[in-house]
């Protein structure tokens, strides 16, 4: 009778469970993913000596681990990826999550539930995109570095900022391949 009573407390409990899986609220969901594809661009990005000593030098200079900027599943167009100065963050465009893993329109929620879900889809964003992570934790690198050119829009960015970057992400790329 006593393990009749456990096993049905077992059951209320994994009931409960996935109960309150399946009513994660959107935030929440979107904050999961958030988390997720943080700790695995940083994983990667940091599996690379050029991507490693990227973020260090953040790290050194900012005080704070990288990870804290990346927020993947920004607006629905615009680039693939952005670094937002205003907000501290980089950003990954949605739309084009959905088009590299052939997925129907669909709001940002559901989008991070499917990702959440899905590892192997998740792992294929990453290793698909962590160059332009690499590309834009350069932009981030230099707003720390170079405040000024970024806090003043009047000021135009200079061209040696797109350079730095793009020569990181080739070597990135050199020493993945
Ligand atoms: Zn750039």
């Amino acid at each position: 009778m006593v393990k009749i009573h456990n096993f049905a407390v077992f059951y209320i409990l994994l009931a409960f469970q996935a109960g309150a899986c399946f009513a994660m609220s959107d935030e929440a969901a979107v904050k999961s993913l958030h988390f997720l594809l943080a700790r695995g661009y940083m994983e990667k990005i940091n599996s690379i000596p050029t991507g490693k000593q990227l973020l260090g030098k953040i790290s050194y200079i900012s005080g704070r681990k990288a990870r804290a900027w990346i927020l993947p599943a920004g607006g629905m167009t615009g680039d693939l990826a952005s670094f937002s100065y205003n907000e501290g963050v980089i950003k990954i465009s949605s739309y084009y999550i959905l088009k590299m893993l052939k997925l129907p329109a669909m709001s940002q929620a559901e989008l991070a539930r499917y990702l959440i879900k899905h590892k192997s889809a998740r792992e294929f964003l990453i290793n698909s995109t962590d160059i332009v992570i690499v590309h834009e934790l350069v932009h981030l690198l230099q707003s720390h570095k170079y405040d000024y050119f970024f806090r003043e829009k009047t000021v135009p960015q200079p061209i040696e900022f797109e350079l730095e970057a793009a020569f990181t992400q080739e070597m990135y790329l050199a020493e993945k391949t």
